[in-house]
């Protein structure tokens, strides 16, 4: 099923899907699902840490508690976390 929903989540993405934040919020009681939108970079929470000198909707867009960069789109920052 996580295989599955992984192939059709990015055509949903390239259609007119704009909600699909709030469909994982809706299907967050099952693993396959949650973890296919993860496949796809659509976390139940998101990182959110500041871009530097961006403003706020440009925040962190990996998975929260990630290693490495932070990162909004193609753009990274470094992650201080120790
Ligand atoms: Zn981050």
């Amino acid at each position: 099923m996580t295989k599955t929903l992984a192939k059709v989540i990015p055509n949903l993405r390239s259609e007119d899907w704009d909600t699909y934040d709030e469909s994982l919020d809706v299907f967050s009681d099952d693993p396959a699902v949650v973890e296919a939108f993860r496949q796809n970079g659509i976390f139940l929470e998101y990182c959110e840490a500041e871009q530097p000198g961006s403003p706020r909707w440009e925040d962190c867009r990996n998975e929260k508690g990630h290693d490495g960069d932070h990162r909004y789109r193609n753009k990274t920052w470094p992650n201080d976390k120790k």
